[in-house]
């Protein structure tokens, strides 16, 4: 049974949300773990910790004195529930050593504390889990960062090593190189084989992978034991398409060829300098390179020859010259040390747009730089790679073709910095609700 402990001052967060957010937490870490075993599961109100036993925790997150409280308030209040009542699976039940691994517990359950608060509100503002939200810590000064694979009394930046990476890998591994069904059968297969016992990390990545059938690893050996980061940049594009080989389309081409090379500054000076060449004072020294439409005039010989070309075509060839296919060939590079699947977006001039998925695999042979060419249909006027920044891509300013750049977070990072209750007012302050001390207007 869900149940919280509350004094009246927890109130209204704690009547409204406490043990709505223990019953949620219930539902979706079993759905991905296994049913919960306890008789009960306890919530207690304090003023701001956060602390875990089996089957009863505390948790911190109070109002303000008149009944106010910050979004950040509210928030804070039901992550900390989530998170300590999902302790019970990770490590009451999957019992990993803490003191030896902290991320086993705390990088799972920080995993699966992402997942239930999206269920809870789709709009949930969750700290940890997004692969965007790592990018900072990511490409950080490596000398304080520590591969997750580092006992616990070893760690720089506990928080990020053991909370925020361990979770925002597991969710790209979900959402981007596993899939979500493949991940779901294998993460509770590992969570099944564990229950009430003492799973190391080389348990976990045994599982993973034996359950699913997918080799992980390149992305073990990536994001657990090193501390690279991950910089995937679009270095090049060449575009191709199939040659028109009808002689009207050719001499169309050449003449927009011509067209559009740039004019000699020479040139143009010299139609000044120069009122009249000899040869424009001296038709007689015309001949058939200096008469355009002797040169480049099509003769139906040459139309002949287009159509017994087009006659020799094989259907596979013909089907190919007219496909109207497009060839993209870019090169990629790794800045970073971490490989990741090529997610390639093609915006294409009609409009409409396309999403490729390269495995990783295909940085095997080399994992710092690659080149592929794309078969697409439509021309396209511009790629981008990684467009939902799904990879944690700590420089999106690579990312694409055309080149863009992308302003700073700077002031996003300013405005965001405030404790957990934060300065001044509160927003439901600010628009006059809270209640009134006595004698107060
Ligand atoms: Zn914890």
């Amino acid at each position: 049974m869900a149940m919280s402990y509350y004094p009246k001052e927890g109130n209204p967060l704690w009547e409204q949300y406490s043990t709505k957010a223990v019953a949620q937490t219930l539902e979706t870490y079993s759905k991905h773990t296994f049913d919960y075993p306890y008789p009960v599961a306890i919530s207690v109100h304090t003023k701001w910790i956060g602390m875990e036993y089996p089957m009863i925790c505390f948790n911190g997150g109070r109002p303000a004195a008149d009944g106010t409280y910050s979004a950040r308030t509210k928030h804070g209040m039901i992550s900390v529930i989530i998170h300590e009542v999902g302790h019970n699976y990770f490590p009451m039940i999957v019992a990993s050593d803490e003191r030896q691994w902290t991320w086993m517990d705390e990088g799972l359950n920080t995993f699966l504390q992402y997942l239930t608060e999206q269920e809870f509100d789709r709009n949930y503002p969750s700290r940890r889990g997004e692969p965007r939200n790592i990018v900072d810590y990511m490409k950080g000064d490596k000398d304080k960062i520590s591969p997750i694979m580092t006992n616990s009394e070893s760690i720089h930046q506990f928080g990020n090593n053991a909370y925020g990476k361990p979770a925002t890998a597991l969710n790209i591994l979900r959402e981007t190189i596993m899939g979500r069904e493949l991940f779901d059968h294998a993460f509770k297969e590992y969570s099944q084989r564990w229950m009430f016992k003492h799973p190391e990390p080389a348990d976990l990545f045994r599982s993973m992978e034996d359950a699913s059938a997918v080799d992980l690893d390149w992305f073990w050996r990536g994001w657990f034991f090193t501390n690279e980061h991950v910089d995937l940049s679009i270095d090049k594009v060449v575009w191709y398409t199939i040659k028109d080989m009808d002689p009207e389309a050719m001499e169309k081409a050449r003449q927009e060829e011509e067209a559009e090379e740039a004019p000699m500054r020479n040139y143009e000076r010299n139609l000044g300098d120069i009122p009249e060449t000899r040869l424009e004072k001296d038709p007689t020294l015309n001949d058939f390179y200096t008469r355009p439409e002797e040169r480049y005039g099509i003769t139906d010989e040459e139309r002949h020859a287009f159509t017994d070309f087009k006659d020799a075509l094989t259907e596979e060839e013909k089907a190919m010259y007219y496909s109207g296919d497009q060839f993209y060939e870019i090169t990629f590079s790794n800045h970073g040390g971490l490989v990741m699947p090529l997610i390639v977006k093609f915006d294409y001039v009609d409009g409409s747009s396309e999403i490729i998925h390269v495995p990783a695999e295909i940085w095997k042979k080399n994992h710092e730089t690659v080149t592929k060419v794309f078969k697409v249909e439509k021309e396209a006027k511009a790629i981008y790679l990684d467009p939902y920044q799904e990879t944690a891509d700590v420089d999106m300013n690579n990312n694409a073709w055309p080149s863009i750049s992308y302003p700073s977070r700077f002031e996003l990072f300013k405005q965001n910095y405030a404790g957990w209750g934060g300065g001044g007012p509160n927003e439901m302050q600010k628009k006059g609700l809270g209640k009134k001390k006595e004698g107060e207007e």
